[in-house]
């Protein structure tokens, strides 16, 4: 750390924070206390020569160091012990171009920031559930979020990106390195900025539908029973849903959040009296609003941080023994608020890949999140025992209905079976690792061969 500390001590523009320093706290802080580690420095470039100096002088002198942005993962695998942090949360700018309907975003920007920043453009883009997340984390890795049916998947999103490789140099990612960062995040380069799809910004149909649940099992079943024949005619791509239980004031209820996104609001009202009638409703706030509106609402429903850990296995399809599971589990959850389950759906209608990418989870499929979390060490941990059950009782339902891919960022490294997750794509990640980071440089990334 010594050759760190001259470095900074002759570099004083550049921010950093030690153990004992008064903001050293409130930035270690992540998402998820008790994976919060302990860095033995903190140090937050605001521009790309200040990160790539950092980088020469880490890997020069075989200093361990990891990368965060939102720091939401959620085991942790942000920061390490001891280890040198790059905070990338300076750089967040956004720089719009109109004509290729495309932005530059700095890679430490939080999707809120972003959807602000587009919004003053009359612009948007795809986004997670929740806005505290960090864009590059979410994006780089998959990016699941309720406009994938619309637009895409996060990953999908990428143009371009320009970086601080393993060597410490400042270069555009070729489409061998591009390739890569679409579905492998951090594991070649530090991403000082992407280069994404951007879309007008109009009015959407968004909010929340809450089901009449005083018999919350018969309520989700009827609903899916009724999603399910209404997905024989197909559903647009327009409509995005995100089913989930909530606790509203008549208590723990079946929901489930919508969002339409295209122009035709006449169109979109048809389909949200659709998705109102696939169960009795008891209360239905669905209205005109816009994105960012959207999520300024829903990012004050989850804590910032909280005692959490996620389950998260995937199905081809709710087939009746799956919404048997989920509907005796939504059942029994204990009866505290929180943010506890929630299922994407990656419809067969979403924009296919249109640019190279090592992101292998393109079937249609469903990832149902069951997500323990609490402010409270004690209902954690009561929830926790729930969420246990709940996933092992999904992982015993039909093996030929359980998506093989687990999705990155929400499995824990002794579930990550590389291999399976990339497929065919596992050999150009390798090839492109070897030829990029061939010391392994970036060995704290969440991808690791
Ligand atoms: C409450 C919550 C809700 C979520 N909702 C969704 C959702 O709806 N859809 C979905 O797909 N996922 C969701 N996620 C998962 C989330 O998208 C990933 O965990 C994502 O990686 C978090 O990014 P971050 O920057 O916030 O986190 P961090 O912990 O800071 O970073 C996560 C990983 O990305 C790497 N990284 C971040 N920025 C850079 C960079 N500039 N250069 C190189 N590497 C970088 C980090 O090194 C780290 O490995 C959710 C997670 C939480 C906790």
């Amino acid at each position: 750390m010594d050759q760190l500390r001259h470095f900074l001590a002759t570099n004083s523009q550049i921010r950093h924070s030690s153990p004992g320093s008064s903001d050293f706290e409130a930035l270690r802080e992540q998402v998820v206390i008790q994976e919060t580690r302990n860095p033995g420095i903190i140090v937050r470039p605001c521009t790309i020569e200040e990160l790539a100096s950092l980088v020469k002088v880490l890997t020069t002198n075989k200093l361990p160091f990891s990368v965060r942005a939102g720091g939401h993962d959620i085991f942790g695998r942000t920061q390490i012990e001891k280890g040198v942090t790059i905070d990338m949360r300076e750089i967040h700018h956004v720089d719009v171009n109109k004509s290729s309907h495309t932005a530059r975003v700095g890679g430490g920007i939080t999707i809120m920031n972003l959807l602000q920043e587009l919004q003053k453009h009359d612009l948007t883009t795809p986004h997670p559930v929740t806005p505290s997340v960090g864009y590059t984390g979410w994006a780089t890795h998959g990016g699941y979020g309720i406009l994938s049916s619309h637009h895409g998947l996060g990953v999908d999103q990428i143009v371009g990106a320009r970086v601080v490789d393993a060597q410490g140099n400042i270069c555009d990612a070729d489409e061998d390195m591009l390739t890569v960062i679409r579905g492998g995040g951090g594991s070649v380069a530090i991403i000082y900025e992407l280069i994404i799809k951007v879309y007008p910004s109009k009015k959407v149909l968004a909010g929340f539908i809450i089901y009449e649940s005083k018999d919350l099992t018969s309520t989700a079943r009827l609903y899916h029973d009724n999603y399910r024949n209404l997905k024989i005619d197909s559903i647009p791509p327009a409509l995005g849903l995100y089913e989930t239980v909530i606790h509203a004031p008549e208590g723990k209820s079946f929901a489930t959040v919508l969002m339409w996104s295209s122009d035709d609001l006449g169109e979109g009202q048809q389909w949200v009296d659709k998705i109102i009638g696939l169960a009795p409703v008891a209360v239905n706030n669905v209205i005109e609003t816009t994105i960012l509106a959207f999520n300024e609402m829903t990012a004050e429903l989850v804590d910032k941080t909280a005692y959490a850990t996620i389950f998260c296995p995937g199905v081809y399809d709710l087939t009746a023994e799956v919404v048997d599971v989920i509907s005796t589990y939504i059942e029994n959850k204990p009866p505290h608020p929180g943010f506890t389950f929630g299922i994407h759906e990656l419809r067969p209608e979403a924009p296919r890949e249109c640019r190279k990418s090592v992101f292998n989870a393109r079937d249609p499929h469903f990832l149902i999140e069951i997500i323990p979390m609490s402010s409270s060490r004690e209902i954690f941990d009561e929830l926790l025992v729930w969420a246990q059950g709940f996933n092992n009782a999904l992982r015993k339902t039909d093996p030929d209905n359980i998506y093989p891919i687990s999705y990155i960022p929400l499995t824990p490294n002794e579930g990550l079976d590389f291999k399976v997750i990339y497929g065919n794509r596992y050999e150009t990640l390798k090839r492109v690792k070897e030829q990029y980071d061939p010391d392994n440089v970036f060995k704290h990334a969440l991808v690791q061969l």
